[in-house]
């Protein structure tokens, strides 16, 4: 197992306390060490897993060549080229009850979209098109061999690798691999994440509000965000800031929990015996990093009774919260899920409204409000508090607008990197 000295000793211009963006996802990305343990599930509750097993399809998808519309199955070979051709009707064809005999020579069966085309037919004429009179049917010229037919197999065929290890199952996996009949599929274990809040003045929800004191929102942000990630959670409270409660709560979270992610507490002036404690129970960095909001962040393992644990140590400001989750977390705990790929934030281009300031030297995640304008363009314009302490501002925003690192200042018009908060866990 590589040691995050090794990884940080081999890159190029790393400076722990002036650390890019870029960088320290790098960092973050080659230190982790995905789950690999599966379970079996029914398949409804594999949504939102990650898939444990490559599905090879042991089945044709449909099983057999069937009808794409309503209309009549025929022998494109006894079509005239021009003009009309009377054909007998010999029977029907319905889904789920197929026409058991053969079309021959000058005959059609009426048939329903999904029913299995007959024996001897390879064509089928939309209802519309034709004319029928008792048994007689009469077919316009300019048809196609083949026509308003899905092959077997066409969408699944035997021995075909369906889906791979390491996907993510959404609705479209569900409906493929029940298209299959499989009732249940080997997933990837969820993670484990323990995650607390550090702080004297923090206050819990539901009592009243001491002098001093504020509420400890970050548990709730980190719950919402954890949970939309489909996370085992235990949720170990607030930790006051002493070195005996700090380190029981570490080391209870290390012997159990694959992550560990705790908000508060790394900022310069609090980080000493914080420093000290992590670096004393595990392999810890702390970084400042180049960006706004959202600078100092700890990273490493923290490891207790056998069991070794990623640790995540967020800023204690609400927004920095919420930004650096999104910016190295997110990323880490679809990784450590067994997520095969880019599991990176997609983002689009779009034009500023309005002027921001910024110089370059370190990325800028402001929140903004990405909406569509008169003439039906969509724009994002910044939300107005930024303030890293300004909780309103992600309630408000829709999307962070990202300001690259050597990116200067915005004028209005100019096109940024967007990145929607929607869908983003
Ligand atoms: P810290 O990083 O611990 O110095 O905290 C920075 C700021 O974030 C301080 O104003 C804290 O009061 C605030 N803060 C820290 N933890 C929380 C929390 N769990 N909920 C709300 N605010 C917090
Ligand atoms: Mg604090």
């Amino acid at each position: 197992m590589t040691t995050l000295q090794e990884i940080t000793s081999c890159m190029d211009g790393y400076d722990p306390d002036a650390l890019s963006v870029d960088r320290a996802r790098a960092v973050v990305r080659s230190f982790l060490a995905p789950v690999s343990t599966n379970e079996r599930l029914a398949l409804r509750t594999a949504l939102g897993r990650v898939l444990g097993e490559d599905i090879v399809s042991t089945l044709d998808v449909p099983a057999h060549d069937n009808s794409a519309m309503d209309g009549y199955a025929l022998r494109y070979a006894d079509l005239k080229p021009e003009g009309e051709t009377v054909l007998r009707l010999a029977g029907d064809a319905f889904a789920g009850r197929r026409f058991e005999g053969t079309v021959g020579k000058n005959e059609c069966v009426r048939i329903m979209t999904g029913a299995v085309i007959p024996a001897g037919a390879d064509t089928v004429v939309i209802q519309e098109i034709v004319h029928a009179q008792g048994d007689a049917v009469r077919i316009p010229a300019g048809q196609r061999r083949g026509q308003n037919r899905r092959l077997k197999g066409e969408d699944l065929a035997v021995g075909r690798t369906v889906l791979r290890a390491g996907q993510l199952i959404g609705p479209a996996e569900l409906g493929l691999i029940a298209s299959l009949g499989l009732a249940e599929v080997w997933v990837r274990r969820r993670l484990r994440v323990a995650f607390f809040s550090t702080g004297d003045e923090l206050s819990q929800i539901g009592t009243p509000l001491a002098p001093g004191q504020v509420y400890d929102s970050n548990r709730y942000t980190l719950y919402g965000m954890l949970t939309r990630l489909n996370c085992d959670l235990i949720d170990m409270g607030v930790v006051r800031d002493d070195r005996a409660s700090l380190e029981r709560a570490l080391k209870t979270a290390a012997a159990d929990a694959d992550v560990i992610i705790t908000s508060g507490g790394v900022s310069v002036g609090e980080a000493d015996f914080i420093r000290e404690l992590l670096t004393r129970l595990g392999e810890v960095v702390f970084w400042k990093i180049a960006m706004k909001p959202g600078r100092p962040m700890a990273f490493g393992k923290i490891a207790h009774a056998g069991n070794e644990a990623h640790f995540f140590g967020l800023p204690g400001n609400p927004v920095a919260v919420m930004v650096t989750f999104y910016q190295f977390v997110r990323e880490a705990l679809l990784a450590l899920a067994g997520r095969d790929g880019d599991c990176t934030l997609p983002s689009l281009q779009v034009p500023c409204s309005a002027a921001i300031k910024k110089s370059p030297g370190r990325t800028e995640f402001q929140r903004g409000m990405l909406m569509r304008d008169e003439q039906g363009q969509w724009r994002v314009s910044p939300a107005g508090t930024q303030g890293s302490g300004v909780l309103r501002s992600m309630s408000e925003a829709n999307c962070f607008i990202v300001l690259e690192h050597e990116r200067g200042s915005i004028k209005p018009g100019d096109l940024v990197q967007v990145q929607l908060f929607d869908g983003l866990v």
